[in-house]
């Protein structure tokens, strides 16, 4: 398939160098990639439920780390991470077992009761691309937590190094200005007061806004009202994976019926349209792992299920 396109965003992540040594031509073959990411692999696990509140722990380690345990998913806690340096392909990553070792170990030096390998009941890997402060050009350059580079010779290419999610938007509307000003359109940003997709809460209850809590509250009590065929746990988990967006795709319906064959427990055909149609799924991992964390709570009949659905659509 073949795309033409104004400018390019390299937006890679852990892949951004490698996305401009070997993927992108230059005008006049120059090299693009000008900087060096330290790939640093993080690895987390997920237990069942350690305690009932719904603080998060930081732990820290003898050898100066810390490590977090935070309430996930309900009934699961998160523990991670791990900083280990990472040379081979980013997409290979995993977390090793004796990251698994290390963060059990780690957690059970503060818990009463012991976490151990076994109660492992998810893990996985992310992939820090730290900018490499030995080879920046700048000192200004490696003390931000991310950096804008620009190629103006030569279709207009933005690359985006490292980052945060905390910086996310301010990232992007700085992104936004800088590639703004290398096709001659420059825009207001707009991002600092807007709502993110399905955060407009008060909006939709037509209540003053209160606190991020209370238009929570609000709202799933409103959704509740509406859809008052809806069992409260399913409410409340939709409120929370959708907010408002959830009543596009839950439109009309009057009963769980409406919402198509219940593919797996709490997890309708409608929403998985939705994930599909509206948040790119293609796979059934994409629904369960990557757009939600459904899968921890299905089991693997369950999981295959949510497949059968994903190949009898889509062949995936
Ligand atoms: C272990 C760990 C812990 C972290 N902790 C925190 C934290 O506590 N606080 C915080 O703020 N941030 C944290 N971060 C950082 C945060 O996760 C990242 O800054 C954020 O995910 C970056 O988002 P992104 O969209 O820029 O890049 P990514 O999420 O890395 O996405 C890059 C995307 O580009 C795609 N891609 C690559 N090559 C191509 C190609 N050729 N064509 C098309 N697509 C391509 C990849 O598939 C990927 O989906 C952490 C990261 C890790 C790994």
């Amino acid at each position: 398939m073949e795309w033409q396109a104004r400018a390019l965003v390299n937006a890679a992540g852990p892949w951004a160098a490698s996305f401009l040594r070997d993927t992108v031509v230059s005008a006049h073959g120059e090299a693009l990639a000008t900087r060096q990411l330290r790939l640093v692999k993080g690895s987390h696990i997920v237990v069942p439920r350690l305690f009932d509140h719904a603080h998060a722990y930081l732990f820290q380690n003898p050898d100066r780390r810390i490590v977090f345990a935070i309430p996930y998913e309900r009934d699961f806690t998160l523990i991670g991470t791990t900083d280990v340096e990472l040379h081979g392909d980013p997409g290979d990553a995993v977390a090793s077992e004796a990251e698994i070792a290390y963060l059990c170990e780690q957690v059970s030096r503060y818990f009463a009761r012991p976490v151990v390998p076994g109660d492992v009941r998810w893990s996985y890997a992310g992939v820090r691309p730290l900018l490499d402060e030995a080879d920046g050009d700048e000192a200004s350059a490696v003390t931000r937590d991310y950096l804008l580079e620009t190629h103006a010779d030569g279709a207009p290419l933005l690359t985006v190094w490292g980052g945060k999610i905390t910086t996310f938007r301010k990232l992007a509307e700085e992104a936004a200005g800088a590639i703004g000003r290398l096709l001659g359109d420059e825009r207001a940003a707009w991002t600092a007061s807007a709502v993110l997709p399905g955060g407009d809460l008060s909006a939709w209850t037509g209540m003053p806004p209160g606190t991020p809590a209370e238009d929570f509250e609000r709202f799933v009590k409103a959704l509740g009202h509406r859809h008052a065929w809806l069992p409260t746990p399913l409410a409340l988990r939709l409120a929370r994976a959708y907010g408002t967006r959830a009543t596009d795709w839950l439109g009309e319906a009057r009963c769980l019926d409406d919402l198509g064959l219940e593919i797996a427990p709490g997890l309708h055909e409608a929403e998985l349209a939705h994930l599909q149609r509206d948040e790119w799924a293609v796979t059934a991992d994409d629904a369960l792992w990557r757009r939600s964390k459904l899968g921890l709570h299905l089991d693997a009949r369950q999981r295959a299920g949510v497949s059968d659905w994903f190949a009898a659509r889509t062949g995936a």
